[in-house]
């Protein structure tokens, strides 16, 4: 039975945190006339290569991370008789972009030390078909890219990493977004680590790349191409080079987006305490703990906090989420794998023994909510419910 008294809160799995400074500059956008794409959103582009600390990168606002994988896949010509690889254990948007463009996903098992996508798995499943790798931050911990890389470079393949969890993740000490591959991707939807309610990034350092992503983030419009001859292009005129997509990004996005990306650091920060304080709290349960970077100087991004109830531990996964409901407590799992969802499943015929590691941790684990709003007393609180769920109040 739950003892959360009547007066405690639902405490959500997951709340942005916005701030006077996201909402007045909001405001500010709206009464400037111009809600869509516009100065704000360019300044967001130029901010986030600042923040990045690369100016030989390329950022393209987008509206969803869906959207800049999509817009990666398409400018690197992955295209029908093509194969992707990426991981089972990913939400199905890294997975769908391939599809829209008419090539096939190839998922693969993770490795369950990391819970990110295993490179041996990643070897066995080349073919000549194999055109690109898309590795995905799982939680915000960094994929092994010396690995990917070194693979990507021996079978000539492309590598766009999701990094919808990886805002700001290191490898090695380099920021994920600055390493060598084709493209990255961020996410800012609601529960990212930073949010524009919908948005993305899409980073290269690929100049055609990014030339392309522009024109087809915006119905194929090209305006660079007609400047080549004329000095002056008159401001009506444009020309149309492709059927392309509508995947700007608005300024009244941006807005936020300017605002949440001066706070990446200091998030980090208050995500890091309280997967740190929820690690010493359950140290002593049955339980596996999230993992950690190989290099412990390496940052996590920690958009997600996954326990794994281990064999000896007293109830089940299912059992776990229930107590925590009871106790007023959202929480979630990441992710229901790609394999066991009737699409991937049906159009691959895959079967769960294809992808024993995160079959196994899907059916142990469970996220807690981590997010900067939760209180030091949100976070006992979660603490208090999962100790007495496992019998160790
Ligand atoms: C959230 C998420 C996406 C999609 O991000 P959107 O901005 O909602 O399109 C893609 N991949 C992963 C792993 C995600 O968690």
């Amino acid at each position: 039975m739950s003892s959360s008294t009547p007066s405690q809160p639902f405490l959500p799995f997951a709340l942005p945190e916005i701030g006077e400074e996201e909402i007045a500059e909001v405001v500010d956008t709206l009464r400037s006339g111009w809600v869509t794409t516009g100065p704000k959103a360019r300044r967001f582009e130029e901010d986030f290569v600042k923040f990045l600390g690369d100016d030989s990168l390329h950022a393209i606002a987008v509206n969803s991370a869906t959207a800049g994988l999509h817009l990666a896949l398409e400018a690197l010509g992955i295209g029908p008789g093509d194969e992707v690889i990426t991981t089972t254990h990913t939400f199905t948007a890294t997975a769908e972009v391939v599809r829209y463009m008419g090539a096939d996903v190839k998922l693969v098992d993770i490795d369950p030390a990391t819970l990110n996508i295993d490179p041996v798995a990643i070897e066995a499943a080349i073919t000549p078909r194999t055109k690109a790798l898309m590795p995905v931050h799982y939680a915000g911990l960094s994929v092994d890219m010396e690995a990917i890389h070194a693979i990507a470079k021996r079978h000539g393949l492309k590598v766009v990493e999701d990094a919808a969890h990886a805002l700001p993740t290191t490898f090695q000490g380099q920021l994920i977004g600055t390493l060598n591959s084709d493209a990255t991707v961020f996410s800012f939807y609601a529960n990212k680590t930073i949010t524009t309610g919908e948005g993305g990034m899409l980073v290269t350092r690929d100049p055609a790349l990014a030339a392309r992503a522009k024109v087809m983030r915006l119905h194929g419009i090209n305006r660079d191409a007609f400047d080549r001859f004329q000095a002056k292009v008159p401001s009506w005129y444009y020309e149309i080079v492709a059927p392309g997509f509508k995947y700007n990004l608005t300024d009244i996005a941006a807005a936020l987006g300017l605002h949440q990306l001066k706070r990446v650091r200091g998030f980090q920060k208050r995500r890091e305490q309280i997967a740190q304080r929820y690690d010493e709290a359950f140290a002593d349960l049955p339980l596996m703990l999230p993992p950690r970077p190989q290099q412990a100087d390496d940052l996590h991004a920690w958009h997600l906090y996954v326990l794994r109830l281990s064999d000896e531990a007293s109830i089940n996964r299912d059992q776990l989420i229930e107590a925590l409901f009871a106790d007023g407590i959202g929480v979630s799992v990441h992710y229901i794998p790609l394999h066991l969802h009737p699409y991937w499943r049906e159009r691959y015929k895959l079967q769960p023994e294809q992808f024993p590691h995160s079959q196994r941790a899907y059916e142990r684990m469970v996220s807690l909510p981590l997010y900067t709003k939760m209180t030091d007393a949100d976070v006992e609180r979660v603490i208090t419910s999962v100790r007495r769920a496992l019998g160790r109040a």
